[in-house]
């Protein structure tokens, strides 16, 4: 056997360290992300300058003190800041490779796509099967065998169907919280989005509860691409894959969750989830 030159060896050692750096580099696929997005009220800068990228099928978690500008950055990615007065924006919020503000989208379809849940659950004065329904039927669906699909297999995704499969026509608002915050979950999958806003889903809720709901998220990010914001330093451990440090109308630091929780760069952040402040 011919023993292989030094340069021989340097080529496949080469080839090895390329590959290598090759896998390592391969770009994760991203949903949506936001450019140099800056949002005032009025002369207030609420949000200054971030720049974020949100990978599919991952859970994102925007953490940071009261008031630093979490809520206001999540509403603005499917334009529920439109419906605040005085509310303006600077940047891009780029989806699909088109800015959700510009004339080319439709805040119709936007909202379709990039759903949304609140704090406190919100159910329509409705039964549980017209709050699944509404959405999908409000935008032209007639077929009722297709209808009684969606119906189903939202509130199955949303964990919610053998809790409620035999009083479907019976008021949302007899459920539970924590059943209610699911049906607003179910609500938005039957829009077939691909992403989820949760603004602190589960901060209105018992810890049974809430337990439920982190596990939802769990099931629901090989769907979906989740974007949850929460003051509980516990849970965005527990079920973010990716985490950002808001303080201020920044972000002061991004990465994934393992690291920023268990070895933060910057001393805000580890401050902060150390329970120092916030
Ligand atoms: P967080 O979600 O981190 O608690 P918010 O996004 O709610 O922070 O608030 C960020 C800043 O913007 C705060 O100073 C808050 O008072 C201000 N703010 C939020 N909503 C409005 C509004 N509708 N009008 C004026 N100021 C607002």
């Amino acid at each position: 056997m011919a023993t292989q030159t030094i340069r021989e060896k340097q080529s496949v050692h080469h080839h090895q360290v390329n590959r290598l750096a090759q896998l390592k580099a391969v770009p994760k696929e991203m949903a949506m992300e936001t450019e140099g997005l800056h949002v005032y009220y009025g002369d207030k800068e609420a949000i200054k300058n971030i720049s974020l990228s949100f990978p599919k099928n991952a859970v994102t978690a925007l953490i940071g003190p009261s008031g630093c500008g979490k809520s206001t950055y999540l509403r603005s990615l499917n334009r529920m800041n439109d419906e605040v007065e005085n509310c303006r924006i600077e940047g891009s919020i780029l989806y699909k490779g088109v800015d959700i503000n510009s004339p080319m989208a439709n805040v119709f379809e936007v909202r379709k796509q990039i759903g949304m849940v609140f704090q406190r659950p919100n159910p329509f004065a409705k039964s549980i099967y017209q709050n699944v329904a509404y959405g999908p039927t409000h935008h032209g669906l007639k077929n009722k065998k297709r209808i009684d699909e969606i119906v189903e297999d939202s509130l199955r995704k949303a964990a919610l169907w053998d809790e409620v499969k035999d009083k479907l026509h019976r008021s949302a608002l007899a459920l539970s919280g924590g059943q209610q915050q699911r049906l607003c979950i179910a609500r938005a999958l039957a829009m077939n989005p691909e992403v989820l806003l949760l603004d602190e889903p589960a901060s209105a809720l018992d810890p049974v509860s809430t337990g439920k709901i982190e596990e939802l998220i769990g099931e629901l990010k090989k769907d979906y691409t989740i974007i949850i914001v929460t003051h509980n330093m516990q849970q965005a451990a527990r079920i973010s894959d990716y985490t950002a440090f808001f303080y201020m109308g920044k972000v002061v630091e991004y990465g994934e969750t393992s690291q920023i929780f268990t070895n933060p760069q910057n001393e805000q952040t580890e401050n902060y989830i150390s329970g120092n402040f916030g």
